[in-house]
């Protein structure tokens, strides 16, 4: 099963999710914080898609994108933000995001949204 990794500085929002996820079969984990993110990467975890918060105390969820692009990290990233607005939806998709889902999160859309990415990087490997 795939493996997603959650990054928000809310932890309630990460443990909840984390187990919805886990619930249904995801390998799921959860960090809180930009340089977490890439101590878990870096650690040899194995990631097919990160559920990234935009806003970020200290280093945000733009530059997690940046720093995930500049790396050519080979990861799909949904940008899952209370801050959802056109602008930041356009500079996620600029730095490689591949979809956008505002918070409070409705699982089943943002489950439908999970699987529309991973459908996509599996088509891409085809
Ligand atoms: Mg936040």
């Amino acid at each position: 099963m795939e493996s997603i990794l959650i990054v928000d500085d809310d932890i309630n929002l990460c443990s909840l999710l984390k187990e919805e996820l886990n619930e249904i079969g995801y390998d799921a984990y959860s960090v809180n914080s930009a340089d977490e993110t890439f101590a878990f990467l870096d650690s040899g975890h194995l990631v097919d898609l990160i559920l990234l918060d935009l806003k970020m105390p200290e280093k945000d969820g733009f530059y997690v994108l940046e720093t995930l692009k500049s790396r050519k990290a080979d990861v799909r990233v949904i940008v899952l933000t209370a801050y959802a607005d056109v602008k930041s939806a356009i500079d996620s998709a600029k730095l490689g995001a591949s979809d956008f889902i505002s918070k409070p999160y409705d699982f089943d859309e943002l489950l439908i949204t999970i699987r529309k990415v991973l459908q996509k990087e599996k088509e891409h490997e085809d």
